[in-house]
């Protein structure tokens, strides 16, 4: 038997229906369900295939979102999704490639990480996080994710407001919060991911595991990460975020 199904069929059958399974035990049975090369950027075992690429759970609390803004006239669309290792590091060795033109590695690294994840680290592997524009108004040129494009009078702030108004009744939250207090990325006013899968998928990320499996990743400027660079990477980058979406 399974050691999943094993848990689950002896705890019910020992203690019965009094027992109140408590979060750190559903935690057990949904991290079984998470593998580390799904949040690596290695696997998409944990999507669901539609236009864009979304874990399961996140798919369905978008679609539901999506119906409920288009009621309001607004137009919900993924810019991205779920990405992989291999499109995050082709991002990020472009990056690195021209900064290190006239920049000293290290320099060229920190400069990156304003707002691109290391490979193998980024929120866009795990399929929970989206970056999103409203497609019910007439869409800029040029680069849709600037700050610009989401206050004031702009294109996407209706999208803004509403979504700081009922995202959270969704399951979604703003990551990257314009906050002074927070570390890590720049603000995003783009990006959203859904709380409760997430939070899954950033605990794990703490495990050994997950960042044994990290070190044998490969791609440029690598060589400068020391385990004391990564520990505080993860702590202030990683943990950067809104609180409402640190594990509990
Ligand atoms: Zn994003």
């Amino acid at each position: 038997m399974k050691r999943k199904r094993f848990l689950k069929t002896s705890i019910l059958a020992g203690i019965g229906s009094q027992l109140q399974l408590n979060s750190e035990l559903f935690k057990l049975f949904e991290f079984e369900d998470i593998k580390i090369e799904n949040l690596l950027g290695l696997s998409q075992s944990h999507l669901k295939s539609e236009f864009i690429l979304l874990e399961e759970d996140t798919f369905k609390a978008f679609s539901l979102m999506k119906s409920s803004a288009l009621e309001d006239g607004i137009t919900l669309k993924i810019v991205s999704g779920y990405r992989s290792f291999e499109q995050q590091k082709e991002i990020w060795e472009w990056k690195f490639k021209q900064l290190t033109k006239t920049k000293a590695p290290i320099q060229a690294i920190s400069e990156i990480m304003t707002y691109s994840s290391i490979p193998g680290t980024s929120r866009h592997h795990w399929g929970t996080d989206i970056d999103l524009i409203d497609d019910s108004v007439i869409v800029p040129e040029g680069d849709l994710l600037l700050e610009k494009h989401y206050h004031g009078n702009a294109p996407f702030s209706k999208m803004k407001s509403w979504m700081e108004k009922n995202s959270s009744d969704f399951g979604f939250r703003l990551v990257y919060t314009r906050d002074d207090t927070r570390t890590g990325f720049n603000y995003e006013p783009w990006h959203y991911s859904y709380a409760p899968k997430a939070k899954l998928y950033l605990d794990l990320q703490s495990s050994e595991k997950y960042r044994k499996a990290w070190r044998n990743l490969e791609f440029k400027g690598k060589s400068y990460m020391t385990d004391s660079f990564m520990d505080s990477y993860f702590k202030n980058y990683g943990f950067g975020i809104h609180p409402s979406l640190m594990p509990s």
